[in-house]
């Protein structure tokens, strides 16, 4: 159960949900990469309907008075919005810890400076892969792979902390051994291997990057060793992709459990490929401050606890560990968002979930580059 210790009951008349600590404030979509396994949707937002900075400034003061610790700083590539630094800077005037996460390509000069003076408290940066041939061929951005090593050390230089997020998927995923040799000499404190989500551009491409269930036991293997190696000095995070596991991951930790997502216009979603479901309306902090949302919106409290689940997932031992699973991934492949998470063996689509992978893992490898204009 979600515990009754707090709350916002005053409005809502709910007396049973928890203020949400982490926010992903997806600034814009625009992006010099192109990555096949974006989970940005296939319909980008243009930059004409962004939120301004005094949007987003009063939204940032809305999730800190609402209890939000974290904001994510993302997009699409959130360094494409030249009021950054005074977001960030928002950002440290009302108490939040600001996370940047970046493809660290195309910096203007001297903006990495300006968000540190402004209090930016962490980088994330994604590599493609530890080569230059096969990050571009990733990213489609020639020579891509030394601009983000550039910024790796200009992140070390400002003493700023560094994570990186390495996608792994079947081009990338046997390079993983140098991927962390590249994570430790960049000075990293965490590397996430982050196996590729099949939502947006990434579920277009799905033929192309789904990895064989040899590869993805033998990357298991690779971070488990690796954790010996490095204890202390690296963190690696870790899990098993949904298509070869046999429960699914606690989605966004639970449904509008404890965090949310802003797109670009405005739109608040309890986790980011939400837009895929039909038939919900979505609400937005052009209209509405995020606390009704937290607390009263339809959308919030469609799959929130576990009172909505089905009845496989309301009798099993697991339903607070994993909330039932993702429930965009349960549209996609089972049709209903309201159904159990394929990724969860008790579930009938399962077989189906594994025998794409084994079918799809052959199939070929010719990307479908993310674009504004599809
Ligand atoms: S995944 Fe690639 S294309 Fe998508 S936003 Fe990130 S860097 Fe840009
Ligand atoms: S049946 Fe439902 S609650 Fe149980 S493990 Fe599977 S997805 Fe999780």
């Amino acid at each position: 159960m979600i515990s009754a210790k707090s709350g916002d009951p005053s409005e809502s008349g709910k007396s049973d949900v928890e203020p949400p600590l982490g926010l992903l404030a997806e600034l814009t979509h625009r992006c010099p990469l192109r990555c096949p396994y974006c989970s940005n949707p296939l319909e980008l937002e243009k930059r004409d309907t962004e939120l301004s900075t005094d949007e987003w400034r009063r939204v940032l003061s809305e999730a800190a008075g609402l209890g939000v610790l974290q904001v994510h700083l993302s997009g699409g590539e959130p360094t494409r919005r030249p009021d950054l630094a005074n977001l960030v800077e928002h950002c440290r005037g009302v108490g939040l810890y600001s996370n940047l996460i970046t493809a660290g390509v195309a910096f203007a000069a001297g903006l990495l400076e300006r968000l540190a003076e402004a209090g930016l408290d962490h980088v994330q940066l994604s590599v493609q892969a530890p080569e230059p041939a096969l990050n571009d061929l990733v990213t489609g951005r020639p020579g891509s792979l030394g601009e983000k090593l550039s910024t790796a050390q200009a992140v070390r230089d400002l003493d700023l902390p560094l994570t990186i997020n390495f996608v792994v998927h079947r081009l990338t995923i046997e390079r993983l051994p140098r991927m962390i040799e590249l994570a430790v000499d960049l000075g990293a404190r965490r590397l996430e291997v982050a196996h590729a989500q099949y939502h947006g551009w990434a579920l277009e491409n799905r033929q192309a990057l789904i990895p064989t269930r040899d590869q993805v036991m033998a990357a298991v293997d690779i971070v488990d060793r690796a954790r010996e190696s490095y204890r202390g000095r690296l963190v690696i995070d870790s899990v098993v992709p949904d298509y070869y596991a046999r429960y699914p991951k606690p989605c966004m930790g639970g449904w509008a459990r404890n965090s949310l997502n802003i797109t670009p216009s405005g739109r608040a979603l309890p986790c980011h490929a939400a837009e895929t479901i039909p038939g919900v309306e979505f609400p937005s902090v052009r209209s509405e401050d995020l606390k009704s949302i937290w607390y009263g919106s339809p959308l919030f409290q469609m799959y929130r606890g576990v009172d909505w689940l089905p009845d496989r997932c309301r009798g099993c031992d697991r339903r607070e560990i994993d909330w039932g699973g993702c429930r965009c991934q349960a549209l996609a492949i089972t049709g209903n968002a309201g159904e159990t998470d394929p990724a969860c063996e008790k579930s009938p689509w399962h077989d189906e979930l594994l025998s794409i992978a084994q079918r799809e893992s052959t199939a070929s490898t010719e990307f479908l580059y993310r674009s504004f204009s599809r």
